[in-house]
């Protein structure tokens, strides 16, 4: 399969005042050696908690942070390499779709300019030419051209979605990520944006970064997942695989987590102990020590080395690196 992203060995540190005397420089890893690619039309799902990188990992393959290291490929071209004007010109091949459409939608443009601007922005269409393919888009997301002539203040919190995703995928992108684009909706107007996403997915040929904490959600329309904890890669692999055999402890947890639909299903929930450790201070070792129920010495002192345990199944623990 042809790759259309391709992330190595990604990095991404936030200064912090540290230590007593307050002097001591020191960061927070939020992304901390991350390695994975994205395949062209599959949606590529990253999941964890709140705090474990993933949607800085977003933002750091699209350079709204800068990251500290590490190789973001895409479409044959280190991002990180590039200039300034070349990335601009690059930028419109990647959108990025956040949970809050209210706080990403200018509330003072009516949908019609919303959509209209990354057109002439990025110099692709005439204002006519614009205009026409905004009315095309915002019925291809279940919307009216009658309502192009409204403000953002207007719509439901799901018709907002749907206007920032007719935005995004106005200038044709090829990867589209999405940040928690679901997460802030109720579960009915959830499953109709997820439809929307997976029927545009293929009629433009999208290849999607599907960012949640939600594993039910990720499971419905993701083909590959990445498990992140403390800024680290815990596990990758298909998604069948995935939730059909997790090998990681921190995957068997979230896994046993997810409530079941069905009663006779038996499912013995894993109970974590402790929160996630604070960022700034992670524990020696394994990242998932202080929590994982099958801990033993050499996770305190030796991180686990990510490895490809079965073919396309990637993981970092101990128990499967001897
Ligand atoms: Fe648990 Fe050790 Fe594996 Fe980390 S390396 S997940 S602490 S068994
Ligand atoms: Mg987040």
């Amino acid at each position: 399969e042809q790759v259309v992203l391709e992330v190595n060995h990604l990095k991404k540190y936030f200064p912090i005042k540290g230590g007593i005397l307050k002097r001591t420089k020191n960061h927070v890893k939020a992304v901390d050696d991350i390695s994975f690619k994205v395949r062209e039309n599959e949606t590529f799902s990253l999941v964890g908690e709140s705090g474990c990188g993933k949607s800085t990992t977003g933002r750091s393959i699209l350079r709204l942070l800068e990251p500290t290291d590490g190789e973001v490929i895409f479409k044959g071209d280190n991002l990180l390499d590039v200039n300034k004007r070349t990335f601009r010109h690059m930028r419109k091949d990647m959108q990025l779709i956040f949970q809050d459409p209210y706080s990403s939608l200018n509330p003072r443009m009516t949908v019609k300019k919303l959509l209209v601007e990354p057109l002439l922005t990025h110099k692709l269409a005439t204002k006519k030419e614009a205009e026409q393919k905004a009315e095309e888009m915002i019925e291809k997301v279940g919307l009216s051209k009658e309502q192009l002539n409204r403000y953002p203040h207007e719509f439901s919190g799901g018709q907002r979605q749907r206007i920032s995703i007719a935005r995004a995928l106005i200038v044709n992108p090829k990867l589209v990520i999405l940040d928690e684009a679901v997460s802030a909706l109720d579960v009915s107007i959830q499953s109709q944006i997820l439809n929307l996403l997976m029927r545009l997915q293929e009629e433009f040929q999208l290849t999607y970064v599907f960012i949640s904490h939600d594993l039910n959600v990720v499971k419905h329309l993701s083909d590959r997942v990445g498990v992140m904890y403390l800024g680290q890669m815990m596990e990758l692999a298909s998604t069948e695989e995935l939730y059909e055999n997790p090998l990681h402890p921190y995957t068997k947890a979230l896994l046993s987590a997810i409530p079941t639909i069905d009663p006779k299903e038996k499912k013995e929930r894993i109970i974590l102990q402790g929160d996630v450790p604070d960022p700034s201070d992670p524990p020696s070792g394994c990242p998932f020590r202080l929590r994982c129920p099958m801990a033993h010495n050499r996770c305190a002192e030796e991180k686990p080395k990510y490895i490809e345990k079965e073919k396309d199944h990637w993981v970092a623990c101990h128990l499967f690196d001897e």
